[in-house]
């Protein structure tokens, strides 16, 4: 293949999952492969855990959307990945032998998970700070649209992923229609106390890039979307986090079909930024997949890269060994070099 035409996102607005497609980049192991092929440098930073902070339970890939950067191919029809309750019981066991403090809940839209307010409800009752990964569409939607006020009582943080907030570029990524339900779910937010500076109703914006390139300065862009979204549409959020697309599941069947692969990994090689290193969020926090195997990060978790105890023995909530865990390593990759690229990546926003 030739030189891309763009590194934006161009083409037809609707995708599908890879599964319902059977796309061979629905297996992770396909995944890695493509990666692998690259002539490329590898990852050879290792990385160890810090102290363990934050539990990201992944509840499910039921999404109501199917968007094309999506990094867990989500959507309407990932139905048979759900969290069961029996699961969330052995989370919440776990997570009662630990100090962690936040528990950080996604998905696919994980509100559509039939258990999600039970697993709220008694991480709340724990004294968690417990965070909403939230796609905003979905608070529209028949079973979700009294969930706000719900998580307004509760003190739940919801970070809400908005790839921009001008109208079209959030339309390519997302489809058509999506902007304007956006703004509309976070208008409501605002009318509950969200957005507004109160710790209690924290509510962050999350940005992608709409194609293969870094994400730009979060300081600067936050400034400029406070002042756009206020102006254009009276809506007001806390912070703005800003994320780099990882080059795995949809983004990088995209990166492949459009001839952007290389070069966009060439680009994350190049920005490599070792201050990030500290700060990557697999050293304080522990993904959880909805059949309750255990990850370094919900990336590795996508790539189907499990977290391993020192024997070499894949590590699952329920026989979870904080000590063990603690003493494992890290398992890195290629795609590690999309959390380490100009100001880093990750589910906090830029790191260094
Ligand atoms: S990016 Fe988020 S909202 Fe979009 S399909 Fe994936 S999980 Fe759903
Ligand atoms: S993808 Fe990022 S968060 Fe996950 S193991 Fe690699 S560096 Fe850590």
């Amino acid at each position: 293949m030739g030189a891309p035409e763009t590194d934006k996102l161009t083409g037809p607005r609707a995708t599908t999952s890879l599964v319902s497609r059977a796309s061979p980049l629905a297996s992770g192991a396909q995944q890695r492969q493509a990666l692998q092929r690259l002539d490329l440098s590898d990852f050879k930073v290792k990385l160890s855990p810090a102290t363990l902070d934050i539990f990201q339970i992944n509840v499910g890939k039921l999404c109501n959307m199917t968007c094309r950067h999506c990094h867990v191919d989500a959507g309407p029809d990932r139905r048979d990945e759900m969290m069961s309750r029996a699961t969330m019981d052995l989370c919440l066991a776990a997570l009662d032998r630990t100090a962690v403090s936040t528990v950080d809940i996604t998905g696919g839209a994980p509100e559509l998970n039939p258990h999600f307010r039970y697993l709220v409800e008694q991480c709340v009752s724990r004294g968690k700070r417990v965070i909403d990964r939230c796609n905003l569409t979905v608070l529209l939607t028949g079973p979700c649209r009294d969930l706000p006020a719900w998580f307004a009582e509760r003190g739940v943080e919801i970070v809400c992923s908005l790839p921009h907030y001008r109208k079209r570029n959030t339309d390519l990524q997302r489809g058509d229609g999506t902007f304007e339900k956006s703004i509309e779910a976070l208008k409501r937010l605002n009318g509950l106390g969200y957005g507004q500076g109160n710790p209690r109703l924290r509510l962050v914006l999350m940005h992608n890039p709409a194609g293969a390139y870094l994400a730009g300065d979060q300081v600067s862009m936050e400034r400029e979307w406070k002042e756009g979204l206020k102006a254009n549409y009276g809506v007001s959020f806390d912070a703005l986090i800003a994320l780099n697309n990882m080059p795995i599941s949809r983004f990088l069947e995209w990166l492949e079909a459009s001839g952007n692969l290389q070069a966009y990994m060439e680009t994350l090689v190049n920005a490599y930024n070792p201050g990030t290193v500290a700060g990557l969020m697999c050293r304080n926090t522990l993904s959880v997949s909805w059949d309750g195997r255990l990850y370094d990060c919900d990336f590795n978790q996508m790539l189907e890269l499990d977290a391993r105890y020192l024997g070499g023995e894949a590590a699952h909530i329920r026989d979870f060994d904080p000590a063990r865990l603690a003493a494992r390593s890290i398992v890195t990759a290629r795609h590690c070099f999309g959390c380490t690229a100009g100001a880093g990546s990750s589910c906090g926003g830029a790191i260094a």
